[in-house]
């Protein structure tokens, strides 16, 4: 083989949140890639074969959101609770790196959920991709009024603390916890969860979480009523503000782009959700 295309086969990028525990980790999988021949490579590099996490889920989240959704397969290597998106425990490295050498193992392929930010005043359209979801709320502790249509069809006028548009494999993440329904995590659609709905003579939406195709389009635009001066969108826990004054509307929808991740133990998923849930 030569230089070259040694050079583009072996490389592995390697994430690591920062706590100590990690960084030991962290260290021994370097270590072990190292002496099958890999090149680790602690900042994102597109030539890599494999994208290691090590950490917590939210670990899993930064990784594929500093590497902008990157198509290289992601795994995750737990050194928290049990993670939805970090199947390796700490005692299985040895069986992981022989595994991934070998090519032993399932890839699943996770959607990824797209929020188009339209403004009022402006073509512009800014594009956010939400690996577990993105919630809609107001910038303070106040609530937010939203209109919601689905495929340009009005479906509730929503008032309340926020809207979630969860993925599926970000079902079990807050949606869950706001009563939503889990998904399987490769299931095609996604979900809209109302968190703290009001139900009044004001305003109605639906008690339950709706799911919806891949094919379908939410929008939600801010009703007049709204007063607040900024809302949030929030994309997988991290904040981002906009003036209410200029946005038009936002749009979401399964996007084109996904992730891939290993996959070396298919019963990982319900073992995960009985330890975590019940
Ligand atoms: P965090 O505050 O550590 O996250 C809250 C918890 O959600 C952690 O236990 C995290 O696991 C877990 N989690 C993340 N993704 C998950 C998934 N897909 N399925 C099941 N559990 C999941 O913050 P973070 O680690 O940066 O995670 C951001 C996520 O926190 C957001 O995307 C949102 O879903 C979630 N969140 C939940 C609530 C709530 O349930 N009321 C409120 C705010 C945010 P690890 O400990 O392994 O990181
Ligand atoms: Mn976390």
């Amino acid at each position: 083989m030569d230089e070259k295309s040694n050079s583009q086969k072996k490389i592995i990028n390697l994430f690591s949140n920062r706590n100590h525990k990690s960084f030991l980790v962290s260290n021994q999988i370097k270590k072990k890639f190292e002496n099958k021949g890999y090149e680790v490579s602690e900042k994102y590099n597109n030539k890599a074969s494999l994208n290691i996490c090590v950490g917590g889920d939210g670990a899993f989240l930064r990784a594929v959101h500093n590497s902008c959704c990157s198509i290289i397969p992601f795994v995750g290597i737990n050194t928290g609770n049990l993670g939805f998106y970090q199947e390796i425990l700490t005692n299985e490295i040895d069986e992981f790196v022989e595994r991934f050498i070998s090519g032993d193992y399932e890839i699943d392929r996770l959607s990824l959920v797209e929020a188009r930010v339209y403004f009022k005043n402006s073509k512009k359209i800014a594009r956010h991709y939400a690996i577990n979801e993105f919630l809609v709320r107001a910038k303070e502790q106040s609530i937010v009024h939203l209109d919601v249509f689905i495929d340009g069809n009005h479906l509730e006028t929503f008032a309340g603390d926020a809207l979630i548009i969860s993925t599926p494999s970000g079902s079990t993440a807050y949606n869950f916890a706001a009563g939503g329904s889990i998904l399987y995590n490769t299931l095609k659609g996604y979900q809209l969860t109302h968190l703290a709905p009001i139900n009044s003579r004001s305003y109605r939406s639906l008690s339950n979480s709706v799911i919806l195709p891949s094919n379908a389009v939410l929008k939600t635009e801010v009703t007049k009523i709204d007063r607040n001066n900024e809302y949030l969108l929030i994309i997988d826990g991290i904040n981002k503000y906009y003036k209410r004054s200029a946005i038009d509307y936002i749009e979401f929808g399964i996007s084109k782009k996904h992730i891939n991740k290993l996959v070396f133990n298919k019963n990982w998923y319900w073992l995960n959700i009985k330890d975590k849930f019940l």
